[in-house]
């Protein structure tokens, strides 16, 4: 990716005596790591989330951008990370009965292929981003914005518990179906459904579950990934090509046997997964869409995250939300002009974001291939890949890194408070 400058900047917001205030809707990721940032840039942050407790729940998220490393490294919580990776070792491409084809290992394209080699269960990242920021940010659990009024020199906010609170800034965090988008940018917003759903469970381990994960394609777009986690469970995503919209307004039994109906002769291990289906209590279901807007920003409001950006399950919505927050907090704490602020931060992460958006159609042609001839000559060409990797020279070819150079992050290190 191309962030395009390192530069170091004049610091203004450290001159100030009145500490700027910011209003973060939503303690997901992008959430809290643009809480951190600012609040060493002498901003003010306070974290709204809708949710009683921290937002668990979900799957192993991979942080396999660059950038995104170098923002954990400057957060101090990359050994948080490491301790708590799901300890995956690849992946296995199977076929109907389950036999391997080809075999893809977390470091293979210099970690940063298929697994990568940095996957963490959701649940444990966004403990550890919590557990990192909690002590100098204002969380506020149980409550979300239902008015956000822009006045020129502050925003005025109304939360659902009855209380007003006036900010510096609003910036909207709350994912992919972000209210605060809808609150302030609902006419500027393109939502692009991508004719994709997604169920993401747990399952009960088996004997065939080991530390690899098993990707399967059958016809019709479906796909079953499973994966092992570090909790002696098996995550299972299932993951099918349809145009029709609605599945998403249905309610969980009637999702659960959509999934009966769509996937019962799958073949795999689909007999195991639909029985254990029945059972799961940790359940969810997500049609998958893109957003698009031509800016992330409006007065005093703006997005970051996949409030912003977001495209459902394309594999770079961990990175997206760690570069966009360091970006925007940086480019707050650098000006207190926010107009010119938030036309650096969209100016900086465009290009990556459009790289991301862009690369969608060919990772749904590898994820999930709608006929059986589109299956077998993905086999057959990841088959001859994973064959090349296992020589020397392809070992070699893939441990070598890409090269760098445009992979720089802005330094807003002047601005830090010591
Ligand atoms: C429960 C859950 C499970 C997920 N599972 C996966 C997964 O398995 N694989 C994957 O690739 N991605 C998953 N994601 C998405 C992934 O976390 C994001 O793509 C990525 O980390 C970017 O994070 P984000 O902070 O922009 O958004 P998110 O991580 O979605 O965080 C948004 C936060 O905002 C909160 N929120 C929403 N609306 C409001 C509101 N009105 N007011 C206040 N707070 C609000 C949410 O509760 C959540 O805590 C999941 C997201 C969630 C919320």
């Amino acid at each position: 990716m191309n962030l395009g400058l390192s530069r170091t900047s004049s610091v203004l917001s450290k001159n100030t005596s009145k500490k700027r205030t910011a209003l973060i809707v939503g303690a997901g990721v992008a959430g809290p790591v643009l809480a951190y940032f600012l609040h060493r840039y002498g901003v003010q942050p306070v974290v709204v989330e809708r949710a009683s407790h921290l937002r668990k729940g979900g799957q192993v998220l991979d942080l396999r951008e660059t950038a995104a490393r170098e923002v954990v490294q400057r957060m101090g919580i990359a050994n948080a990370i490491r301790e708590n990776l799901s300890g995956e070792k690849g992946v296995h491409l199977v076929d109907r009965n389950g036999r391997i084809q080809a075999t893809f290992r977390s470091d293979d394209f210099g970690g940063k292929g298929f697994i990568s080699d940095i996957e963490i269960l959701r649940d444990r990242l966004v403990n550890i981003l919590y557990d990192h920021t909690h002590r100098n940010v204002e969380y506020v659990f149980d409550d979300h914005p239902l008015s956000i009024n822009d006045q020129e020199n502050h925003v005025q906010v109304t939360f659902a518990s009855g209380k007003s609170r006036d900010f510096d800034l609003v910036i909207g965090a709350d994912g992919i179906q972000s209210k605060t988008r809808r609150l302030v940018f609902s006419n500027k917003t393109q939502k692009h459904y991508l004719g994709l759903n997604i169920a993401y469970f747990t399952i009960p381990r088996s004997p065939s579950d080991n530390e690899w994960g098993r990707w399967y394609n059958a016809p019709r777009g479906r796909t079953i990934i499973l994966r092992p986690d570090n909790q002696g469970t098996t995550r299972v995503l299932l993951l099918f090509r349809s145009s029709d919209h609605g599945y998403e307004n249905l309610n969980i039994d009637e999702k659960k046997a959509a999934l009966q109906k769509h996937y019962h002769d799958a073949g795999f291990e689909i007999s195991r997964i639909l029985r254990e289906l029945e059972n799961t209590s940790e359940f969810y279901f997500e049609t998958a869409v893109q957003i698009n807007m031509d800016r992330w920003s409006q007065g005093r409001v703006a997005l970051v995250g996949d409030a912003a950006y977001g495209t459902t399950a394309n594999g770079f919505g961990t990175s997206k939300a760690f570069i966009g927050a360091y970006l925007l907090a940086g480019e707050i704490g650098r000006s207190q002009n926010h107009t010119e602020a938030f036309k650096q931060y969209e100016d900086l992460m465009r290009p990556f974001v459009n790289k991301t958006q862009n690369m969608f159609p060919l990772a749904l042609r590898i994820t999930a291939p709608e006929t059986k001839t589109g299956i077998f000559v993905r086999n057959a060409l990841l088959t001859a890949v994973s064959k090349l990797l296992n020589t020397r020279l392809g070992a070699k070819m893939s441990q070598s890194k890409p090269t760098e150079s445009g992979n720089v992050l802005p330094d807003y290190d002047s601005l830090l408070l010591r």
